[in-house]
């Protein structure tokens, strides 16, 4: 027994692939106002939007057949042939957004066209018209969507906490606001304002979303072909991150998720980022739309590009060449290649420049002349007539030679100390240290029984950690205070995951207040907190809190202290001074576990030295 469905049926079945959530009403209603050419945009919601969407806009405005029309399933007037989607130039073409929201919520509208009198206002539950009437109301459309999955109580009961869907909603108006710099935006969540963007350039946009940090990290991409014109930015690799948070492809203005696009970025990058780090970046493809496809998706965040290959050559291309402008790519270190060290001379003696000894009698023609006369050949002298020049002057030239090589082996020999080697294998480190630095990365001392080397960075980060481990534990932090608090300006996404770690960042020593929505004023920091740091601290924080958040919810104290042990901790490259190192050694051998980083990798190793007897065996 086959039956049709009946219309609000077939809607809210369908909406369930349009809308999954309030975000996505959240971003339907946004394209829709960017589509009417809106210049002034409001984000009204309440709850995460699960009580309240309300976007207005001061755009085109619908008439009262339209305003009518746009909740009709395929109801659209951005195309009337399939043709038009390769000319397409709007985010919305299906026409099935607001059948869908209206299907699931309780729908009201406001529009009214510029040269209209009056507006109307319209109200739809659940696919049903409630009423419909005049109404003054400013030019433009005015969305209110009230109770979302009013009427499908599972998938209600499937929405995540306010926190998260919240963040949802954030995730939305940020891909939309960073797209059209040039429209003011607003952002209002539980009548609390949260963003008020005037229109502006697409750098300032950014640092408006995402800081005011951001301006000096971003690097500019600019690249015009046949093809593709790619602009936006790029962050510089040193503040690239652990978790995939800040990667953002616009494609004709639109977000698109592209993991072949976001491979040319990291093979642009390639050898410039830590293993597990990756590139921030912003970056905005510009595509005539008959080379794509973005009828793949009914929330189009997928496209496909009809020159895949070329775009992806050609981007990877535009971001080496805006790395190597910027000088970002990595100029040759030949201090570091192991071809240019110098062999270390013996002490007091002095390096011989090496001369140059003429023999003034030697003359190859009157040699050659004596040859020819013996040999008779017809002129041609053989190499072999060459080898003997003034054979006895030669030899005696080698033979001083060796003599010297000898006296400097003799002198590269350490002298051995006659007393008997101690093979106890325990450490034990004498009173008279003697310790030095290896290329900026190790720390050689002696011990009674060999040598000890030391990773400098995995040993600070081991000597930080236990020590802020304890103060967390002891919940008696070792705070210092600045001199000049310190203003950062987070994301509100990251405002919200600050607030879930807030607690425990107290007890680690960091003196804060929230002065503001997105700000944090620092007043003070955990002991061996550089001030110059402090927000890239809390960055790194807030990255590996994203990355890992289960796990760390699991164990906070651990992730907390490890978190800014390894931000604090010396790092390989830094010249260290002998009070230093000195005092990283003791600190490292109070330490309860001071053979093991952080990550479980060896902080130290000891070359002991029957090991060394047997390597020169
Ligand atoms: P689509 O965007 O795919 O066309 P929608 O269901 O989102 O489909 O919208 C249907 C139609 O309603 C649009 O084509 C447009 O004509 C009209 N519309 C929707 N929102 C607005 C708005 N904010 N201002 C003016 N017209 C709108
Ligand atoms: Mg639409």
């Amino acid at each position: 027994m086959i039956t049709l469905l009946p219309d609000h049926v077939a809607n809210q079945i369908a909406a369930g692939e349009v809308v999954q959530r309030p975000a996505s009403a959240v971003k339907e209603l946004m394209e829709n106002a960017i589509d009417a050419k809106a210049t002034d945009i409001k984000l009204i919601i309440k709850d995460s939007g699960k009580t309240l969407i309300r976007v207005i806009d001061n755009g085109s405005g619908m008439n009262e057949v339209d305003a009518r029309m746009c909740f009709e399933r395929h109801a659209t007037s951005k195309i009337s042939t399939a043709d038009d989607l390769f000319t397409l130039k709007t985010k919305g073409f299906r026409g099935e957004a607001l059948a869908s929201i209206a299907a699931i919520a309780q729908v009201e509208l406001k529009t009214k066209k510029e040269d209209a009198e009056l507006g109307i206002q319209l109200t739809i539950e659940g696919s049903e018209f409630k009423s419909q009437e005049a109404c003054t109301c400013p030019n433009g459309t005015s969305f209110s969507i009230k109770n979302i999955f009013f009427n499908v109580p599972a998938r209600r009961n499937f929405l995540k906490s306010d926190r998260a869907e919240y963040k949802y909603i954030l995730d939305e108006f940020i891909r939309i606001a960073l797209a059209h710099p040039g429209v003011a935006f607003s952002l209002i969540n539980n009548e609390k304002e949260q963003y008020q963007l005037p229109k502006e350039t697409p750098r300032q946009r950014l640092v408006s979303l995402f800081g005011k940090k951001y301006n000096t990290r971003l690097v500019p991409v600019e690249e015009k072909t046949d093809i593709v014109n790619v602009s936006g930015f790029i962050c510089k690799p040193e503040f690239a991150k652990k978790s995939r948070g800040e990667q953002f492809f616009f494609v004709n203005d639109r977000f698109i998720k592209s993991p072949y696009m976001n491979h040319a970025v990291s093979n642009a990058m390639e050898g410039l980022l830590q293993g597990d780090h990756h590139p921030s970046y912003f970056l905005f493809l510009e595509i005539d739309p008959a080379k794509i496809d973005v009828n793949i998706h009914p929330t189009k965040t997928e496209i496909k590009f009809e020159d895949e290959r070329s775009i992806y050559a050609i981007l990877r291309s535009a971001l080496k060449r805006s790395l190597g402008q910027y000088n970002i790519a990595p100029s040759l270190d030949f201090s570091l290649n192991p071809d240019y060290q110098v062999p270390v001379t013996s002490k007091g003696k002095t390096i011989k420049t090496p001369t140059i000894e003429v023999d003034p009698d030697f003359n190859p023609f009157e040699q050659e002349k004596e040859i020819g006369k013996t040999a008779l050949s017809g002129g041609f002298s053989s190499s072999k007539s060459f080898s003997s020049p003034t054979k006895s002057a030669k030899g005696k030239h080698w033979e001083a030679l060796f003599e010297e090589i000898q006296e400097d082996m003799n002198a590269a020999i350490p002298e051995y100390e006659s007393q008997p080697l101690t093979l106890e294998a325990e450490f034990e480190i004498g009173e008279n240290r003697f310790a030095f630095q290896l290329q900026k990365r190790f720390i050689l001392t002696q011990l009674k029984s060999g040598i000890l080397i030391i990773d400098q960075q995995r040993a600070h980060e081991r000597v930080l950690y236990e020590q802020y481990f304890k103060s967390l534990q002891n919940n008696r932090p070792l705070s210092q205070q600045l001199l000049f608090p310190q203003e950062i300006h987070l994301s509100p996404g990251d405002m919200e995951l600050f607030k879930e770690i807030m607690e425990d960042v107290e007890a680690l020593g960091f003196d804060f207040t929230i002065p503001a929505d997105h700000c944090l004023m620092i007043n003070g920091v955990p002991f061996e907190t550089k001030a110059g740091e402090v927000d890239k601290i809390i960055d790194s924080m807030l990255d590996s809190y994203k990355n890992e958040s289960d796990v760390w919810k699991a164990d906070s104290q651990k992730y907390m202290a490890g978190s800014l042990a390894q931000s604090n901790a010396v790092k390989t490259g830094k010249t260290m001074v002998i009070e230093e190192i000195n005092q990283l050694i003791d600190e490292l051998f109070a330490c309860e576990l001071p053979f093991i980083s952080i990550h479980n990798k060896p902080t130290a190793i000891i070359l002991e030295i029957n090991e060394l007897i047997k390597r020169f065996q």
